[in-house]
């Protein structure tokens, strides 16, 4: 079933068509870690910006693979941009999913520190 989710003022919107991540992602590297990132991947298919394209910002660092998006009024980062495969990838931070319930889906440890 999809689902949705949004920045904290608002502003970014996003729709996932694809029903709620079993396990997500709880990486260790030097921007997951600051950020509290909990992240599921999905197809940029998958994936629609509801609004809010002008209020996002972007950041890349290491090997600008992936486009990190936030929002510029909250700070929130909804989602980030990238390839999985040679496919155009989303990755979404499922903390910015209102319908996840945080405390009940598990963590896969990922170790992106030594990538
Ligand atoms: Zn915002």
């Amino acid at each position: 079933m999809p689902y949705q989710g949004s920045c904290h003022c608002g502003a970014v919107a996003f729709t996932v068509t694809a029903d709620l991540p079993a396990e997500v992602y709880e990486c260790n590297c030097s921007i997951c870690r600051r950020k509290g990132l909990l992240l599921t991947f999905v197809p940029a298919t998958a994936f629609t910006l509801d609004s809010g394209e002008a209020s996002l910002g972007r950041y890349r660092f290491y090997k600008h693979r992936i486009t990190h998006r936030f929002c510029t009024t909250c700070g929130t980062e909804p989602f980030a941009e990238g390839e999985q495969n040679g496919q155009p990838m989303r990755a979404v931070n499922i903390r910015c999913v209102p319908a996840a319930d945080l405390a009940a889906i598990p963590r896969k440890a990922v170790n992106g520190a030594a990538f």
